[in-house]
């Protein structure tokens, strides 16, 4: 599904990937850890296609296709999510509002017709039962003070709601406490088929207790220096990255 090669890239000039290579397939989730400030975020939004960032050398291939010359939303619509794409509050669109549009966006994109509205209505009832959204948060003002665990509902949402191929959520640092936690786990558990795949970036060892992932990759000063299975984040937890790091020397 995913292929990066040798992916190198920078932000204002400075480089901070420096040679990725990386594999997902269908069906697979992958954890990316590692230390604050080793590229991980860099990393999504690399793939995501963010516009600060230079990629300056390697290739991302999604599905046989260079993603180098697409704009982020083309990528969007390929099936690449990334968790965070709509950050900002906006005032007066409901969260249902803006998953209708995200969705009939997404389907013109192919060539079809928007969803008939009945059709939305229970496609939106099915999925807010299955990751138990009640009707009142759906109804509610996107990003309108949410909460930490409101904000991973609404993004657990829309990627119920998008059904994209390839999820990357990257798990800031900021305090995700225990039930944020919990939701985000149990989306991706709920949502994972052998279709599609996830790359779960995190710096907590924890929320790997919940999501088992695949593969584990440790990420430090913008390599990977470190691949391994679920075990590598138990050990990554008992003893911490310099080893990784002297490793990788
Ligand atoms: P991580 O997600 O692993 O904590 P990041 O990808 O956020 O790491 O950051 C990697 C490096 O890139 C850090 O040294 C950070 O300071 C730098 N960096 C990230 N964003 C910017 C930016 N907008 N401008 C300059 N440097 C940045
Ligand atoms: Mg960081
Ligand atoms: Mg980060």
């Amino acid at each position: 599904m995913l292929k990066i090669k040798n992916l190198h890239a920078s932000i204002e000039g400075k480089e901070i990937l420096k040679g990725i290579n990386l594999e997902i397939n269908p069906g697979e989730v992958h954890a990316i850890m590692g230390p604050n400030g080793s590229g991980k975020s860099t990393l999504s939004s690399v793939i995501a296609g963010r516009e600060e960032y230079e990629m300056t050398d390697g290739e991302i291939i999604f599905e046989g296709e260079d993603l180098n010359d697409m704009d982020p939303e083309v990528r969007a619509h390929k099936g690449v999510f990334l968790s965070f794409q709509y950050p900002v509050e906006i005032p007066g669109v409901s969260v249902t509002n803006f998953i209708k549009t995200a969705i009939n966006a997404n389907r013109k994109a192919h060539g079809k017709e928007d969803m008939p509205a009945n059709e939305m209505l229970k496609v939106i009832r099915e999925k807010s039962e299955m990751l138990e959204i009640d009707r009142k948060f759906l109804s509610r003002s996107l990003n309108e003070g949410f909460s930490g665990g409101e904000k991973k509902r609404n993004e657990i949402f829309q990627m119920a709601m998008l059904e994209p191929k390839l999820s990357i959520l990257d798990e800031t640092d900021s305090g995700l406490d225990i039930d944020a936690l919990k939701i985000v786990a149990n989306g991706v558990n709920k949502l994972r088929t052998e279709n599609n795949a996830v790359m779960l970036i995190t710096h907590y060892q924890r929320l790997l207790n919940y999501i088992v992932p695949d593969f584990v990759h440790v990420l430090v000063d913008g390599k990977i220096v470190k691949s391994g299975g679920k075990e590598l984040a138990h050990e990554l937890e008992e003893r911490g990255y310099d080893w990784v790091k002297e490793g990788a020397v």
